[in-house]
C-alpha cells in the first residue's frame, strides 16, 4: 500500500491552479526527488501532505489518512509527515537539544527527562552531540539544519519532507546536510525531497518527479532521466541547474 496517495489532487489559489489534478503514489521506502521551474509547486505539494496547505479538489491520503478529514486526522498525519524547510525555522531561544525535545514534549506528553534523552541519541545521530547545549545563533548553517532534521525524526515520523535544505547553504556546508540525508534513506525511511542537487538525486533518489506548471511532467528513475531527459524542457532545466 502508498503511504501517500495524491488522487487528482487540485489546489488553487484565488484564480490560480497550483495543483493539477496531480496523480501520485508514493510507497514506503521511496527516495523521492521533486525538481521543477520555481512557481510549479514543488512547495505547495509538500506542503499539501502534511496539511499545511488544504487541499481544493480530489483527495490526499496519507498512510490511510485523508486530508479532508478533520482536524484530529490532521494532526495525526502531523505526527506522520516530518518537515525540514530551507530557513531551519529552529527555536531561536532554545537550545539545541530544546529544539529537538520540544515536539515530543508538547505532541505525545513525554516527560522532560526522556524527551531530552532522546533528543540527544538524535543529535549525536546527525552529528551533534557536543553542540547539545548552543543555541542556533552559536551554529553554523549546515549545523542548524542537521539541529533542524533531528527536531523533525523526534515526532518518529514515517515519512520526511525536505523542501530545499540545502539552497540556504554554502557550497561546504550542504555536504553534511547531505549525508546525514543519505544516511536516513539508507535506514529506509520513506522521503520526498525538493532539492537541485542532481548528484544527490542520482546517487539516493529512487524517483526523480519534474514538475511543471502544477502538473507532474515526468516520473522516472534518477539516473536514466538525469542522464538521458525523455523530454525537451526537462533537459534544459538540467543545463540551467
Ligand atoms: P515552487 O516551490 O515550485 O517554487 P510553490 O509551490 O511555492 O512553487 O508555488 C506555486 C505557485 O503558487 C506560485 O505561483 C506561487 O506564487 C503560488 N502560491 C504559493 N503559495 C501561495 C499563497 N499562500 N497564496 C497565493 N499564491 C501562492
Ligand atoms: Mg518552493
Amino acid at each position: 500500500m502508498s503511504i501517500i496517495e495524491f488522487r487528482k489532487t487540485s489546489k488553487t489559489f484565488g484564480q490560480v491552479t497550483v495543483l493539477d489534478q496531480v496523480d501520485l503514489n508514493i510507497d514506503s521506502g521511496e527516495v523521492v526527488v521533486l525538481i521543477g521551474p520555481s512557481g510549479s509547486g514543488k512547495s505547495t505539494l509538500l506542503r499539501c501532505i502534511n496539511g499545511l496547505e488544504q487541499i481544493t479538489g480530489g483527495d490526499l491520503v496519507v498512510d490511510g489518512i485523508s486530508v479532508k478529514s478533520g482536524n484530529a486526522n490532521l494532526r495525526q498525519i502531523r505526527q506522520e509527515a516530518g518537515m525540514v524547510f530551507q530557513q531551519f525555522n529552529l527555536f531561536p531561544q532554545m537550545t539545541a537539544l530544546e529544539n529537538v525535545a520540544f515536539g515530543p514534549r508538547q505532541v505525545r506528553g513525554l516527560a522532560k527527562a526522556e524527551a531530552e534523552a532522546q533528543a540527544l541519541a538524535l543529535l549525536d545521530k546527525v552529528g551533534l552531540k557536543e553542540r547539545a547545549r548552543h543555541f542556533p545563533s552559536e551554529l553554523s548553517g549546515g549545523q542548524q539544519q542537521r539541529v533542524a532534521i533531528a527536531r523533525a525524526l523526534a515526532i518518529r515520523p514515517k515519512v520526511m519532507l525536505f523542501d530545499e535544505p540545502t539552497s540556504a547553504l554554502d557550497p561546504e556546508l550542504k555536504q553534511e546536510v547531505l549525508n546525514v540525508m543519505r544516511q536516513l534513506a539508507q535506514e529506509g525511511m520513506t522521503m520526498v525531497v525538493v532539492t537541485h542537487e542532481m548528484s544527490f538525486a542520482k546517487q539516493v533518489g529512487t524517483r526523480l518527479i519534474f514538475m511543471e506548471h502544477g502538473k507532474i511532467s515526468v516520473d522516472g528513475e534518477p539516473r536514466q532521466m538525469i542522464d538521458n531527459p525523455p523530454s525537451d524542457r526537462l533537459k534544459d532545466f538540467l543545463q540551467h541547474v
